[in-house]
C-alpha cells in the first residue's frame, strides 16, 4: 500500500530537467559545486526518516544508535579537516550555523562588527534586511576604493570606536586572503568575540593553501557546499573549547563551557532535529576532503583562478583588487558599459551562468548592480584545468561584448554546449 502513489513525474521530470542544464552549461558561481554521486546517494537516504535532537549519546528520541555513529563520524571528520578540537554538524545552513552562534553568544541590541555587504559581506553578517542587522546593531568596515583591499589599521580604528561584542571576518565576494591573526589582536583590544565565517574558501583552508583562522579565531562557521563539495548545509567549530571567560549564559543561566553554549543555539535555540540524512552526506564529503584527490582538486581550483583572473585582466577588465588569493574574483563592468544584471542575463542565454554582484562603491542598486562574481570550484570539479581559463574567459567576453546580439550568443551556446559534452558529469 505504501507504494501505490504514482510516481511523481512533475517533480522528476524537473529534476531530469536540471540535470540536463547542469550538464550542458559551464558553470561559474563561485558558491557553487558538484557533489559526487556518493554524496548524494547519502543525502538522499533512510536517513531522512529520523528524528534525533540532541547529540550524538544525548538524544531526546529512541531508536538513535545508528544516527549517533553517522553523525560522530561526520564530527570527527570534520575536526580532522579543520584540526578542530570542537564540532557541530547540525546547523541546516550557513545562515542557521551564524544565527546559533549569535544566538549563544550575544544579546539583543549587542554591537556587531562586519564587513560590508556592498563590499563583499554576507547577509547574515549584520545587514539590515537579515535578523542579523535587525536584532543587534550592525556597525561595517569595507575594502578601501583605490586598491579594493581591506585596511586592518582601518579596522582596528572602527573597532576601537564602536566597542562591538562580536567581530565577523569572511565573506561571499572577497578575493584575498585574511589577517586572522591580526583580527584576534584587534578583538582582543576591545574585549570582542572573532567569529570567522569561511563559507567560501573554506576547503582552500582545509588543505592548508590560506591562512588558517582556526587558531586565532573564536568560533568558525562554513557552509559546507562550496569549495568543500559537501551537501548543502553549515557546521560551526572551534580551535579550543574556551571555558567562557566572557560570562555568557546560557538561556537557563547558567555559565557553560563555550561548546555547550553552542550547541544550545543550533538546538533548541535556533533548529529542531537535525537532517541526519545531511549529515550523513557532509560525513562522506568531509571524508573525500581528507583524501590527496580531494588537495590535488584544491591545488588545481586555486591554479584555474589565477589562470582566469589573467585571462580577463589581459582583455581589459578590471578585478577589484587586481586579482585573486582563492577561488573567486570580482569584475568590476563600469569600464565596458555594461552592467552586472545585463551581463547574468546574457552570459545565462549563452549556458554560462554566474550572478550579478555588487562591486564596493557601486552606484547601482543590487538588483542591477555594476559587477558580476566569476569562481572555479565547479568547472574544476568538472576537469576543467588551468589552459582552459582563456578559453573560458573569450567565450564570457564575446558575450559581454555583443550581449544584445542573438546570433552571437546561439553560437556561445552551441560551443559551450559542445565543450562541456567533453567533461560529462554524472553519466
Ligand atoms: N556566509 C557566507 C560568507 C556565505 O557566502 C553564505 C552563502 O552564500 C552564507 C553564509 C549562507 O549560507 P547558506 O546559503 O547555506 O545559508
Amino acid at each position: 500500500a505504501a507504494h501505490t502513489i504514482a510516481r511523481d513525474e512533475a517533480v522528476f521530470s524537473l529534476i531530469h530537467e536540471e540535470r540536463e542544464r547542469q550538464e550542458r552549461g559551464l558553470e561559474l558561481i563561485a558558491s557553487e559545486n558538484f557533489t559526487s554521486p556518493q554524496v548524494m546517494e547519502a543525502a538522499g537516504s533512510v536517513l531522512t526518516n529520523k528524528y534525533a535532537e540532541g547529540l550524538p549519546g544525548k538524544r531526546y528520541y529512541g531508536g538513535c544508535e545508528v544516527v549517533d555513529q553517522v553523525e560522530q563520524l561526520a564530527i570527527d571528520r570534520l575536526k580532522d579537516l579543520f584540526g578542530a578540537v570542537w564540532a557541530n554538524v547540525q546547523p541546516h545552513s550557513g545562515a542557521q550555523a551564524n544565527a546559533a552562534v549569535m544566538l549563544a553568544c550575544l544579546q539583543p541590541g549587542d554591537t556587531i562588527l562586519g564587513f560590508d555587504l556592498s563590499h563583499g559581506g554576507h547577509l547574515t553578517h549584520g545587514s539590515p534586511v537579515n535578523y542579523s542587522g535587525k536584532l543587534y546593531r550592525p556597525v561595517f568596515y569595507g575594502v578601501e576604493k583605490e586598491t579594493g583591499l581591506i585596511d586592518w589599521d582601518k579596522v582596528e580604528e572602527i573597532a576601537i570606536k564602536e566597542q562591538p561584542k562580536m567581530i565577523i571576518c569572511g565573506a561571499s565576494a572577497y578575493s584575498r586572503d585574511w589577517d586572522y591573526e591580526r583580527l584576534r589582536d584587534i578583538a582582543d583590544e576591545v574585549g570582542a568575540l572573532l567569529l570567522a565565517d569561511i563559507s567560501h574558501p573554506a576547503g582552500l583552508i582545509a588543505k592548508g593553501l590560506l591562512n588558517d583562522p582556526i587558531p586565532h579565531c573564536h568560533i568558525v562557521t562554513t557552509t559546507t557546499h562550496k569549495t568543500l563539495r559537501g551537501p548543502r548545509g553549515g557546521v560551526i567549530m572551534m580551535g579550543e573549547d574556551f571555558e567562557n571567560p566572557w560570562g555568557l549564559k546560557t538561556p537557563k543561566g547558567e555559565l557553560r563551557m563555550m561548546s555547550a553554549l553552542l550547541d544550545s543555539g543550533v538546538f533548541p535555540g535556533t533548529q529542531g532535529g537535525p537532517l541526519e540524512h545531511i549529515i550523513a552526506a557532509k560525513a562522506v564529503a568531509f571524508g573525500e576532503a581528507l583524501s590527496d584527490e580531494y588537495m590535488h582538486y584544491t591545488l588545481q581550483l586555486v591554479k584555474n583562478a589565477h589562470a582566469m583572473a589573467e585571462a580577463f585582466v589581459a582583455k581589459g577588465y578590471n578585478l577589484v583588487s587586481g586579482g585573486t588569493d582563492n577561488h573567486l574574483m570580482l569584475i568590476d563592468l563600469r569600464n565596458k558599459n555594461i552592467t552586472g544584471k545585463q551581463a547574468e542575463n546574457a552570459l545565462v542565454k549563452a549556458d554560462i551562468t554566474v550572478n550579478k554582484n555588487m562591486v564596493p562603491f557601486d552606484d547601482k542598486s543590487p538588483f542591477v548592480t555594476s559587477g558580476i562574481r566569476v569562481g572555479t570550484p565547479a568547472i574544476t570539479t568538472r576537469g576543467l584545468k588551468e589552459g582552459d581559463m582563456a578559453r573560458v574567459v573569450d567565450l564570457i567576453d564575446r558575450v559581454l561584448m555583443n550581449h544584445e546580439d542573438e546570433g552571437v550568443l546561439q553560437q556561445v551556446r552551441a560551443e559551450v554546449n559542445s565543450w562541456m559534452k567533453d567533461f560529462p558529469l554524472y553519466r
